[in-house]
């Protein structure tokens, strides 16, 4: 059994016979998996390939050498829920408050496979989403139903006053 860890340590790898990949690094210190201190080195980019699962048909990408899969640790579900985390840059499965002409702000969304949308949907004050939430991309196939991660927290910073949308945003109240 050899053991393989990154510069910081938050990155193990147990492997007997197998050896980490270049590509495999950790999100921390950014390094490559080694069992010498002196090796470590900046992790080369995913060979990604996309596939189709079985079930729904829906693409996803995996890396040649090492089978992580993109997103997928970013793909966590609570009570069938998809958690979709807040981000100012709006990567894959996130969202943002975003400012409209007028000063308004709306609620922008970015699916699993990248594409933007904006929410037209009541948004309780836990951040569940409701109804669910379709990709309007065609062949997208992205359906779920969402909560929003930090909705409370952000919101509160923002003004939930300014928010545009089906009213009341950010409340239970109908
Ligand atoms: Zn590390
Ligand atoms: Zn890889
Ligand atoms: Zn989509």
């Amino acid at each position: 059994m050899q053991f393989y860890r990154c510069k910081c340590g938050k990155a193990r790898f147990w492997g007997s016979g197998e050896v980490p990949a270049d590509c495999e690094g950790c999100d921390e210190c950014g390094t490559t998996l080694t069992q010498h201190p002196e090796d470590h080195r900046t992790p080369i980019p995913h060979d990604w390939m996309t596939l189709y699962h079985q079930s729904t048909r829906l693409p996803y990408q995996v890396c040649r050498r090492c089978h992580t899969r993109k997103n997928s640790e970013q793909e966590v579900r609570v009570d069938g829920l998809l958690l979709v985390p807040h981000d100012d840059q709006l990567r894959n499965n996130t969202w943002c408050l975003s400012p409209l002409p007028g000063g308004r702000l709306c609620v922008m969304t970015r699916c699993t496979n990248g594409h933007l949308g904006q929410l037209d949907h009541t948004i309780a004050a836990n951040g569940v989403v409701s109804p669910s939430v379709v990709c309007q991309r065609d062949g997208c196939g992205f359906h779920e139903f969402i909560v929003l991660e930090g909705w409370a927290e952000v919101v509160t910073a923002a003004g939930m006053e300014g928010l545009a949308g089906r009213p009341p945003f950010g409340s239970d109240a109908r």
